[in-house]
């Protein structure tokens, strides 16, 4: 995966990719990314990147001329872009979208806003918007990071083991199931006894039992727009029936 970041924040990005399973990425050759610093596209001698908002108002406004000509650079290096900017205002990132961009060629192109917002017309070179929530950072900087780790860890070979990214939470549309590891009692609290039974065919039911049960306790919204199984539906019906 080739990826861009385009920041007022260069330590911020390159501290997080210095750690844990991006590092290991990189280490691996699966991900490619540079960040580029939006202080080193302004002309003037004191670097400025913002400026009063026209019509007044808190707050600074993200310059246009620095990202454009980060842009036009970068465009010269590579041409297959896709240009995301982070934006509370965007469409909110998922699993979905993580899963798409895992699979994209281009090269991810993450613009990262600062101050009370950037100016609109860099939108005219954008062809997305993502965000992370309903709240509001500071930065686009923990966005980019969020959008990129996502991704990167669906690409076979990121993972120790390929099938952990199959069954987490909304690989499948639902709730991952619940995990324990050793010892198999801890102050009275145990281990589910099917799951210490060795019979792979009762795991397996109990897991997505619990899955099942797990999302329909806490996210019935992912419910409705699941791919059930007709065993899935008798499990629901089960799991209803003891509520
Ligand atoms: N005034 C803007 C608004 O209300 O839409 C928010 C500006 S915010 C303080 C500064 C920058 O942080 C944004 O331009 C964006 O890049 C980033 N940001 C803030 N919240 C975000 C979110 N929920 N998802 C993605 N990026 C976000």
């Amino acid at each position: 995966m080739r990826c861009d970041v385009i920041t007022l924040f260069p330590k911020v990005i390159k501290a997080i990719l210095s750690e844990s399973i991006l590092k290991r990425a990189i280490d691996k050759g699966i991900l490619d990314i540079k960040v580029y610093n939006i202080r080193d596209f302004t002309e003037d001698r004191h670097h400025v990147v913002d400026d009063y908002p026209y019509g007044g108002g808190a707050g600074m406004v993200l310059k246009l001329e620095p990202i454009f000509r980060a842009i036009d650079s970068l465009k010269k290096i590579e041409e297959e872009r896709l240009i995301i900017f982070l934006s509370p205002q965007g469409k909110t990132f998922n699993q979905k979208i993580a899963e798409r961009l895992s699979k994209e060629s281009r090269c991810l192109t993450f613009i990262c806003g600062h101050y009370e917002g950037i100016d609109e017309r860099v939108k005219a070179i954008v062809d997305e918007e993502l965000s992370l929530g309903d709240y509001v950072l500071t930065g686009g900087e923990l966005a980019a990071m969020t959008v990129i780790e996502a991704s990167i860890r669906l690409i076979p070979g990121v993972l120790g083991d390929e099938r952990s990214a199959l069954e987490d939470s909304f690989s499948e549309g639902l709730l991952d199931f619940p995990h324990y590891t050793r010892p198999s009692e801890f102050r009275g609290m145990k281990v589910p006894e099917v799951l210490l039974s060795g019979n792979h065919g009762e795991v397996r039911i109990w897991r997505r039992r619990e899955s099942l049960r797990r999302t329909l306790e806490r996210r019935p919204d992912l419910l409705e727009r699941a791919n059930l199984s007709e065993e899935d539906k008798k499990l629901l019906e089960e799991i209803k029936q003891t509520m």
